[in-house]
């Protein structure tokens, strides 16, 4: 009985290959470029016409008064749900509607949709508006297919991913969209690929560090104090006690790439002295020391690592570095913080999509962790639900890249695991 169900959804995936691969292409030619957050409303609209008329409630929702919300960037959010026709968990797709800028370098329109050697070109392509198109497919052979399941099926299209995601799931979650009374398996379609699961990711932690000096003739630096040497010996600081530190700090998180499995320090930025002057400024700058120097770090942090001792491990070095020089003046602003979050294996969401896979693609899924953090930091945080993983299709290392495309038949293979995963958890 199970069987003949699962092959009957497995055969209409297959028959829906067509509709799957216009379906990416029409989501890819609405160019949601964020930022600064362009056509939203109609890549919400797109999605909840299509979903209206398969029987989904849906619900345009804006991020109204979020970071980036404004008449002219508006941030709009798509959410549709279907009931089945008993009580029971509801399983979510979350998908994020923006893309990255173009860049360079691109041998093919970027919002096209071009098709060539079984592959769909276009900025979104992987990250992930292949992805959003797998998981609206899989929801929409399910409840063709199903007509009795329990539960319910939720998709959502959210804004800002690409910016931290506050006018999209943060707001969400901070509405009770996620709450885990309402919802209870979160699926996020990111292009993790066909047979990996992404429990989760590590921590963010940014700094803005400010050092003062004094201003003066460049000719006569003794009347200053230059603010770019007491940052220069922060640096320095950073080199010989941080760093060599950080390489010692290794996670049991199965963080890809292998070189990401410890803790990291970029730094994102440094600016001091006179601002660049404009493109078409011809002379030379005024001799000047510089009163202020600011500098950004990027610490990414592992679970085994508190928040906390990453916080005081900045400011005992800044301490130390103003007792060795007398005229130190330093001020410190956090930015952002993220915590590590790593859903655990024998989730139930982990277990169905686990079991999907092995039956789909006949291996064993790789269990992997992000580097950098995407929007389960919000679920998790804000949402309060543990039960989230990031699988979809589609090759991690092409995002934000030019020639970003998605392959047609990973995308098919993981619509299947998706149905797969739906029948297991809503019609056990
Ligand atoms: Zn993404």
């Amino acid at each position: 009985m199970k069987n003949d169900l699962i092959s009957r959804l497995c055969d209409a995936v297959e028959d829906a290959r067509e509709d799957l691969v216009e379906l990416t292409q029409a989501l890819i030619r609405i160019p949601t470029i964020n930022p600064p957050a362009e056509n939203y409303r109609e890549i919400c609209e797109l999605i909840r016409d299509r979903l209206s008329s398969k029987g989904f409630k849906c619900e345009l929702i804006r991020a109204t008064g979020a970071p980036g919300d404004s008449d002219k960037f508006p941030r709009w959010n798509v959410v549709a749900r279907h009931e089945g026709t008993h009580t029971g968990d509801c399983v979510h797709f979350n998908s994020h509607t923006d893309v990255v800028a173009v860049g360079d370098g691109w041998t093919v329109d970027p919002f096209e949709g071009l098709i060539s050697e079984g592959k769909i070109y276009g900025r979104g392509a992987c990250d992930m508006k292949g992805g959003l198109a797998a998981s609206i497919i899989a929801a929409e052979k399910f409840v063709e297919i199903c007509n009795d399941y329990r539960g319910a099926i939720e998709i959502s299209g959210t804004a800002d991913e690409e910016s931290g995601g506050f006018g999209g799931v943060a707001y969400l979650a901070e509405q009770g969209w996620f709450n885990p009374e309402r919802v209870q398996h979160v699926v996020i379609p990111e292009p993790l690929n066909k047979d990996r699961i992404c429990l989760g990711h590590r921590g963010v932690l940014w700094t803005e560090i400010e050092t003062y000096g004094h201003i003066a003739h460049g000719s006569m630096p003794f009347h200053g104090d230059c603010a770019v040497r007491h940052m220069g010996a922060v640096i320095e600081a950073l080199e010989q006690k941080i760093y060599p530190e950080l390489l010692k700090k290794k996670t049991s998180m199965p963080v890809v790439p292998e070189q990401a499995r410890q803790s990291t320090l970029n730094i994102n930025s440094i600016h001091g002295g006179l601002s660049e002057p404009d493109e078409d400024y011809t002379g030379l700058p005024a001799a000047l020391v510089p009163d202020r120097c600011r500098m950004v770090l990027d610490r990414r942090f592992i679970i085994e690592e508190d928040i906390d001792e990453v916080r005081q491990e900045l400011q005992s070095l800044l301490l130390e570095v103003g007792s060795n020089r007398p005229k130190f003046k330093v001020k410190s602003k956090e930015l952002f913080s993220v915590i590590p979050t790593m859903t655990k294996k024998d989730a139930p969401i982990v277990k169905a999509v686990t079991d999907a896979i092995q039956q789909e693609l006949g291996r064993e899924p790789d269990y992997v962790v992000s580097p950098g953090t995407y929007d389960q930091k919000h679920i998790d945080r804000i949402g309060r639900l543990k039960n989230c993983i990031a699988y979809g299709p589609g090759i991690l290392d092409l995002a934000h890249q030019p020639d970003e495309y998605v392959g047609i038949q990973d995308m098919v293979d993981s619509t299947k695991v998706m149905v797969r995963s739906l029948a297991s958890l809503l019609q056990p």
